[in-house]
Order: structure tokens, then C-alpha cells, then sequence
């Protein structure tokens, strides 16, 4: 038995190498950092749900024709992806006012935005992935114009998309990260959605309430965390295929 080549290790991932030459295996840590990992926890069997609502979502969104890198599932914690070339941008997008354009704007927390907005912030932990314009991911080269073109308009898909799947289960899409990369096919490259999407990644309220069901919870200690992520799943009827959750733990866990 030789070890797995790991390729990368992020804050909440681990990259391997995969089984034939273009794949990766994408492995779901129960890690949690927030504020530029100052903050971190350890939340017991959030791998194991990221795993599967970024399954669902990426499954979903093949099926209208948004590109990505998902092929399969492997196990609770893996599944198998198209290697990409990753685009180092993070790309919000929002309907609703909440974290970082709230203070910088000054807009109060829950207020509907005009039209859903696009940030892009540039991927660099140690500049604390400062907001981009065009302007600079063109300059810079981190994508061309036809790719942002590309960006844009596969992330207002993925955003009406996202919204009404969850409004159907009563939860309203406050706003979202994505990532792209690159696939190459010859001599040229396309760009399609990466990473996952999963409530570490987006901002997620009950439609009655407004009680947050996202990594929120960790971020300001609102408790709960795990139990949140698993209502998520429960709603998007995927709880079924999921193993029991007791106490934040959870069972039936395999490598
Ligand atoms: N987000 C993320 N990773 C990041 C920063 C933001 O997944 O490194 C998500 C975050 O969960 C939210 C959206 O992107 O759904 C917008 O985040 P915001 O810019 O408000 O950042 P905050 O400062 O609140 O994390």
C-alpha cells in the first residue's frame, strides 16, 4: 500500500491526488476558522454534511447546465473532482445586506439589496483577501475579460438558481462565496464553478424567523452550529441518506 499524494491542505479541505490523470479527491475537514483563522474550532461531523449539501447543490446545478467540477461522491467525507487550474478570486454574491457590506457600506444587517450584487475579493490569506475590481483582475491577470464575462453570468445563474431551491424549503439565500477554475481541453480552457457551496459558504436565514442556519453561528458564538447545517440538509431532503447525528458527533463515520 502506497500513501495517497496529498496536494494541498486548506483551512477546511485536503486535496489528494486522484485515481486517473485530470481528478482530485476532495476530502471535508470538520476544521472551522473564522477571521482569517484566528478563530477555530473543531465542530464534530460538519465534513460529513458540507460533503453532502455541496454534493446536492453541485448536482443540482449540472443538471441546469452550470459546469463544475464535481463527478461523484466517494464516501462520507470525499468525492471525486475535475482538477482545475484555480481563479484566485472569491466571488460574492448578494441579495440581502449582511457581514462585510454591511460595516464597510454602512447598511443595516437583513436590508434587501436594490438587485443582486457581485464582489470579487482576490485570494491571498495574508492580504486578508482584500475587495478587486476588474480593473485589477485584468491588469493582474488573474482572469481575462471573457472570463469574468463567463464569472458573472454563470453567478447570477447559480444565484437564481440557489435562491428559489431554497426559498422551496423556506430559507432565503442571503448571500454566497463561489470559486471558479479552469479546465483545459487542448489548447483551450473554459471556466467552471469549484470549491463547494455549503453553509460555510453561504448566508443562510430561516424564511419565518430569520434565525441564521450558517457558519454566522460560529462566527458570532450563536451555538448550534452542526445542528443548523443538519437542518439545512434535513430541508433540502437529503437528511435520509445522512448518518444520525447524536450530539454534534456523528456515526458511521469512514475515511
Ligand atoms: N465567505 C466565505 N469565505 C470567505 C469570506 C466570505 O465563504 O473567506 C462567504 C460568507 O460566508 C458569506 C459571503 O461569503 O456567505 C459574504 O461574506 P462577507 O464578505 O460578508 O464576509 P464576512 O466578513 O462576513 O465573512
Amino acid at each position: 500500500m502506497t500513501r495517497r499524494k496529498k496536494i494541498y491542505e486548506g483551512k477546511a479541505k485536503i486535496l489528494y491526488e486522484g485515481p486517473e490523470p485530470g481528478t482530485l479527491i476532495q476530502y471535508f475537514k470538520d476544521d472551522t476558522t473564522a477571521f482569517d483563522a484566528t478563530k477555530k474550532a473543531i465542530l464534530e461531523g460538519k465534513g460529513v454534511i458540507n460533503n453532502r449539501i455541496s454534493e446536492f447543490v453541485m448536482t443540482k446545478l449540472a443538471g441546469i447546465g452550470v459546469q463544475n467540477h464535481f463527478i461523484r461522491r466517494l464516501n462520507l467525507r470525499e468525492q471525486l473532482i475535475r482538477e482545475v487550474e484555480i481563479i484566485p478570486l472569491e466571488v460574492v454574491c448578494r441579495n440581502i445586506a449582511a457581514g462585510s457590506i454591511s460595516t464597510r457600506l454602512g447598511i443595516p444587517e437583513g436590508t434587501p439589496l436594490p438587485r443582486s450584487i457581485i464582489e470579487f475579493f482576490y485570494k491571498k490569506d495574508e492580504l486578508h483577501d482584500p475587495m478587486v475590481t476588474e480593473e485589477h483582475i485584468t491588469a493582474f491577470n488573474w482572469a481575462a475579460t471573457q472570463e469574468i464575462d463567463d464569472i458573472l453570468a454563470m453567478t447570477l445563474r447559480v444565484n437564481d438558481f440557489l435562491t428559489g431551491m431554497f426559498s422551496a424549503v423556506g430559507i432565503t439565500l442571503v448571500d454566497f462565496k463561489i470559486e471558479y477554475g479552469r479546465l483545459y481541453e487542448g489548447d483551450f480552457s473554459r471556466v467552471i464553478l469549484a470549491d463547494e457551496i455549503s453553509p460555510d459558504s453561504c448566508r443562510l436565514w430561516d424564511s419565518t424567523t430569520n434565525e441564521k442556519l450558517d457558519k454566522d453561528r460560529f462566527r458570532r458564538d450563536l451555538g448550534n452550529v452542526i445542528e443548523s447545517y443538519t437542518e439545512v440538509a434535513r430541508r433540502l431532503g437529503i437528511m435520509k441518506e445522512m448518518p444520525t447525528v447524536i450530539q454534534g458527533g456523528i456515526t458511521g463515520d469512514t475515511p
